[in-house]
């Protein structure tokens, strides 16, 4: 694990100074015997930048911190999630498709689309759904210091607590992205970082059916599905396709004997 609380973008720009630093000695000649020594230490320069950076964006890993993407079980669970709403007409769709079916989701709303569309937000709430907090502007949080990733944290819990009664417990940063300061920052306010074990690539409309098809082939017991009712806070893609595709998903995983929970229930399956 790793602990200090150092920025990705810190690690990477001096891992960049070192590289060039490197590659200059050995353009020099310095540090050429008996092995190409510079030359070596640049490789290794951009073999850590990859590193790191690919543990910030993966999903599934905890080098930054522990974060939670699927659970280990023998039950047939999976846990669906929406992220970027809430976003009319689509979520009300989504909304309508689950409680047809009597099946709770989890809400990874952005702070800025709740504000505009609270009443959705309260029946989300209403018809048993969980809410979690996508930060208030769906900004890359390795870009912003610490007062501002508090702030984009805050703001959206104090609205979503505004129009529900009390904040989220649980935080997906948007696109999956964190590192060791994004870790500190959800600790300190006791929010669990979710991420998902299955992702569709829905939010670049491919197809229902494609969508539902790439979902399908990777849901074991214990996924968490990545799904989008919304689009950042631009609001201009169409989720049609995504709309479709959860129902394809739920009825297909209903026929095979899957129970759908919120991530909270999921969590706790986690703990135990
Ligand atoms: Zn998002």
């Amino acid at each position: 694990m790793f602990d200090t609380k150092v920025r990705l973008i810190s690690m990477l720009g001096l891992l960049t100074i070192v590289v060039i630093f490197s590659l200059v000695l050995d353009y020099l000649r310095v540090l050429r015997r008996p092995v190409r020594l510079g030359l070596g230490v640049a490789v290794l320069g951009i073999t850590a930048g990859f590193i790191l950076t690919l543990n910030a964006v993966l999903p599934e890993n905890h080098f930054y911190g522990p974060v939670f993407s699927e659970v280990q079980t023998s039950q047939k669970l999976v846990a669906l999630t929406f992220d970027d709403g809430p976003y009319p007409p689509y979520t009300e769709q989504i909304l309508d498709i689950l409680k047809e079916r009597q099946i709770p989701a989890t809400f990874f709303v952005i702070g800025q689309n709740a504000a505009k569309y609270p009443d959705l937000i309260r029946r989300t709430v209403a018809e048993g759904h969980q809410l979690g907090n996508h930060t208030y502007n769906h900004v890359d949080l390795l870009k912003f210091d610490r007062q501002g990733i508090v702030e984009e944290i805050d703001k959206t819990n104090k609205v979503i607590a505004g129009i529900v009664g009390y904040a989220p417990h649980v935080m997906r940063p948007p696109h999956g992205f964190r590192d060791a300061v994004v870790m500190d920052i959800m600790a300190e306010y006791q929010l669990t970082v979710v991420e998902w074990s299955v992702a569709s690539r829905d939010w670049v409309n491919p197809g229902a059916g494609v969508i539902a098809d790439r979902t399908l082939s990777k849901v074991k017991n214990g996924s968490v599905i990545l799904l989008h009712d919304g689009d950042g806070i631009a609001g201009t893609a169409p989720r049609a396709q995504s709309v479709e595709a959860t129902r394809l998903i739920i009825d297909k995983l209903l026929a095979q004997g899957y129970k759908f929970v919120t991530v909270d229930e999921i969590l706790k399956i986690a703990e135990d």
